[in-house]
């Protein structure tokens, strides 16, 4: 079992790598989110340790960096931050797994194992916003029990929208997070996507998750 930890207090990086060693893991260590991007891609490693605060780009960013990027390792989020908004970030971000700093080694090691165990096979995220689920993976969207079928380019836009819940996305940012290059002049199709997409998540079920905010674009909140 190789394993990466992401961590930039260095006397807990190296407590970790020798707990971890000790029971015959392999463990490299990154001090800065942008390290572990480029280890992460060109290493295949069972595992991730990812510290959220770190300098630099931080955890959470890092781990979302690392799952655009395609890297599907099983990641747990170690954290001293144990506000649960955070947990969820995490593990809306596409992490597997939290611990709370400060944490038994002894723990660290058995959830790591238990995470490495589950390996590749865990292939998506399962993204969530209240309520609202869409599997990566699988392009499954449901709102509580209920399927939603929708096309795959309102899937797109969706995932846009529930990878940063709560933060206002411009025009352009769901142009450039659901369209290839080509999309001048089409700023006008996201108020259509929006308008599909409400009409099959939200009216439904009664509910208003996309907001629209005057002259800066559209949020996804848990409404
Ligand atoms: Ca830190």
């Amino acid at each position: 079992m190789r394993v990466l930890v992401v961590e930039d207090e260095v006397k807990l990086a190296e407590a970790i790598r020798a707990a971890l060693r000790s029971e015959g893991q392999l463990v490299d260590v990154a001090l800065t989110g942008e390290d572990a991007l480029w280890m992460a891609s060109s290493t295949p490693y069972d595992v991730v340790c990812l510290d959220l605060n770190l300098p630099g780009i931080d955890g959470l960013e890092t781990c979302r960096r690392l799952r655009d990027d395609g890297v599907r390792t099983p990641i747990m989020i170690v954290t001293a931050r144990d506000a649960i908004a955070d947990r969820i970030a995490g593990l809306d971000t596409g992490a597997d797994d939290y611990l709370v700093k400060p944490f038994h080694v002894g723990e660290l090691r058995a959830r790591l194992r238990a995470l490495a165990r589950r390996g590749p096979a865990h292939l998506g995220t399962v993204l969530r916003v209240g309520d609202l689920e869409l599997d990566t993976a699988t392009r499954r969207v449901r709102r509580g029990e209920v399927d939603i079928p929708l096309s795959a380019k309102e899937e797109q836009v969706l995932e846009v929208f529930m990878r940063r819940p709560g933060e206002v996305l411009s025009r352009l940012d769901l142009l450039e997070g659901a369209w290839d290059g080509d999309y001048e002049n089409r700023s006008n199709v996201i108020d259509v996507y929006v308008r599909y997409l409400r009409e099959k998540v939200d009216r439904p079920f009664g509910r208003a998750s996309i907001e629209t905010v005057r002259g800066a674009g559209y949020r996804m909140v848990d409404g």
